[in-house]
């Protein structure tokens, strides 16, 4: 999810706010971030997924203080990791409801030029840029893939394989 603005969340049935795993916010503007609570409320104790939030420079102490503005005694399940973007590295705290997100864990620094997360099927790039203070773009690319249409390949007789076990050998 990028940003996370009044409304925002509100578009999405629970069952997607639950299934978001990385939430990216440019800047923290009150539009952009004013649905955030709605996002944290269906998340803070989620244990099925990685919780990441990323951000600007500052993202770290903004967040960590939004995650303060609650009582946090319905469960204690839930680790948050928040990375602040900065020029040529990624700054991470790690924040525990068992806890009650009150310590800000630091964690080791990424250095990073352009790429911030990569997983098998997409890699984000971050870069900032100036909004009355810095905002962060993201670009997505998703990894190539190949489809199978499973019906041609059985009109050729074939059986879906990286190799057609006749060809086997032969390369
Ligand atoms: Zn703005």
């Amino acid at each position: 999810m990028f940003d996370c603005g009044e409304g925002c969340p509100s578009e999405l049935s629970i069952s997607e706010l639950c299934a978001v795993d990385h939430l990216f916010f440019s800047h923290f503007h009150a539009d952009h971030v004013s649905g955030f609570d709605t996002f944290l409320r269906c998340n803070y104790g989620r244990t099925d997924r990685p919780n990441h939030i990323w951000g600007p420079p500052n993202s770290c102490e903004i967040l960590h203080h939004r995650f303060q503005g609650f009582w946090w005694n319905l469960a204690e399940t839930g680790t948050w990791r928040i990375h602040s973007i900065e020029q040529d590295r990624v700054r991470t705290i790690r924040l525990e409801n068992s806890e009650l997100f009150s310590i800000g864990n630091p964690e080791e620094d990424s250095e990073c030029q352009t790429i911030i997360l990569e997983t098998d099927a997409y890699t984000v790039e971050a870069m900032l840029l100036n909004h009355r203070g810095p905002s962060v773009a993201y670009l997505v690319k998703e990894k190539p893939r190949f489809n199978m249409n499973m019906s041609r390949l059985s009109e050729l007789g074939l059986k879906p394989s990286s190799v057609d076990p006749q060809f086997e050998g032969e390369q």
